[in-house]
């Protein structure tokens, strides 16, 4: 797993984002995206990975008519289903928004080349490092601040997740409005503003990521069950 930091000063300090996750803890996700809208406007990156909570996030935006204070971009590790990159098309259309697709150095084939076959298989931790980790640290070396859809409850490591955050990792201050809510909250949101969303939710993928690595899951099983079955891996390495 790559743990290594950016040396780079965050654009608040570590005293005013913990003020700030303090009093913006009970805060509607809205009020949330809009602080973080006004605060770092132009300076901000807005993670999209075609999931429900992205999504919701990008219609929170568009609501607020501040779409244009934030880029929009999604890894597109070039294993995405077919269904995800037609989620990105018609979620482009809909809010007049063109996702920035961040790439990995290497293709799909090239990776092969150096790597071996379906390195997903063998390796997840180094697969997502070169399709995910690494292009993310590069694209947000150009912003302040970034957003996340991550929600408390979808996994026991974010379950302590602040609404405001100094991520280090990436030397970023990380926001993420939707982290105290439920998934009957998030749903409530998407079905009554007609959010468009990835069909696979409904084919049994509450979580969805690259094709190789994700499964339906049975309606007894957690959420994320789905995600490198068979590894004892449940992060990519972005939230970490
Ligand atoms: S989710 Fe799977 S295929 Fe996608 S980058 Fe990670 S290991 Fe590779």
């Amino acid at each position: 797993m790559d743990d290594a930091r950016t040396e780079r000063p965050l654009a608040l300090s570590e005293q005013e984002i913990a003020t700030l996750a303090r009093s913006l803890e009970e805060a509607a996700p809205q009020a949330i995206l809009a602080w973080a809208l006004d605060r770092f406007a132009g300076r901000v990156a807005l993670a999209c990975s075609f999931q429900a909570e992205d999504v919701a996030l990008i219609d929170m935006a568009a609501a607020a008519g501040r779409l244009t204070a934030v880029t929009v971009f999604y890894l597109d590790t070039g294993l995405h289903f077919p269904e995800t990159y037609a989620t990105c098309r018609r979620v482009a259309e809909y809010y007049g928004i063109e996702p920035v697709a961040v790439k990995p150095a290497l293709t799909v084939d090239e990776q092969a080349a150096r790597y071996g076959p379906d390195l997903w298989a063998r390796d997840p931790d180094l697969c997502c490092r070169l399709r995910k980790v690494e292009p993310l640290r590069r694209f947000l070396r150009g912003f302040d601040a970034w957003i996340t859809g991550i929600r408390r409850e979808q996994t026991p490591q974010r379950a302590r997740t602040a609404v405001i955050e100094a991520d280090r990792r990436f030397g970023l201050v990380k926001v993420n409005p939707l982290a105290r809510w439920t998934r009957n909250q998030l749903w409530d949101y998407v079905l009554r503003r007609g959010v468009p969303y990835n069909p696979l939710h409904d084919r049994g993928y509450p979580s969805i990521g690259c094709a190789p690595c994700t499964r339906p899951v049975g309606p007894d099983e957690d959420p994320r069950a789905g995600r490198w079955a068979g590894f004892t891996k449940t992060e990519c390495g972005l939230h970490a």
